[in-house]
C-alpha cells in the first residue's frame, strides 16, 4: 500500500469520512492510507476544509512530475550529460530515481500542505467578515 499523498510505502494510517453513514461505500476508501502523520494530517485537513470532496489529483502529479525536471537535469549534469544511461552504474541509477522521488513526493506534500493552508485561510476570512457583519449597525 502507498500513501495517497507522497506515495512513500503506507503505514498503518488511514481516514475514513465522517460525513458517511456506516456502510456506506464513500465512507472509506483502500486508497486512504499514509506513511506518517503528516501526509494523514494534510489529506485529513484538505478533507475536512473541502467537506469529503476529492480533489482532482492529476493537476498536482503534473505538477509534482514538473517539479522533478530541475533535480534531475542538476543530477544527470553532475554525473555527464553526455553519457547514454545504459552506461550508468547500479548506484548512479538509484541515485536517480531517489533524486526523482524525493522531489516528486516533496512536491506532493508541499501542494497538500498549501492547498489545505488556503482553504484555511479561506473560511478564516469568511469567518472574520461574519463577524465584522454581525459586530457593526445594531440599531437600537
Ligand atoms: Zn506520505
Amino acid at each position: 500500500m502507498k500513501c495517497i499523498v507522497c506515495h512513500r510505502q503506507a503505514k498503518g494510517y488511514g481516514w475514513f469520512n465522517t460525513r458517511r453513514k456506516r456502510g456506506d461505500p464513500q465512507r472509506y476508501s483502500d486508497q486512504w492510507v499514509f506513511c506518517s502523520r503528516r501526509c494523514q494530517e494534510s489529506f485529513s485537513k484538505l478533507m475536512n476544509k473541502t467537506e469529503g470532496q476529492m480533489i482532482d489529483p492529476s493537476d498536482m502529479e503534473i505538477a509534482a512530475m514538473r517539479a522533478c525536471l530541475a533535480p534531475l537535469g542538476e543530477y544527470v549534469g553532475e554525473i555527464g550529460m553526455q553519457r547514454p544511461l545504459a552506461d550508468y552504474s547500479r548506484d548512479e541509477v538509484l541515485m536517480l530515481i531517489d533524486v526523482v522521488v524525493t522531489a516528486y513526493q516533496d512536491c506532493m506534500v508541499a501542494e497538500h500542505e498549501r492547498m489545505a493552508a488556503k482553504e484555511r485561510a479561506f473560511f478564516e476570512e469568511r469567518l472574520a467578515r461574519q463577524g465584522l457583519a454581525t459586530g457593526k449597525g445594531v440599531p437600537f
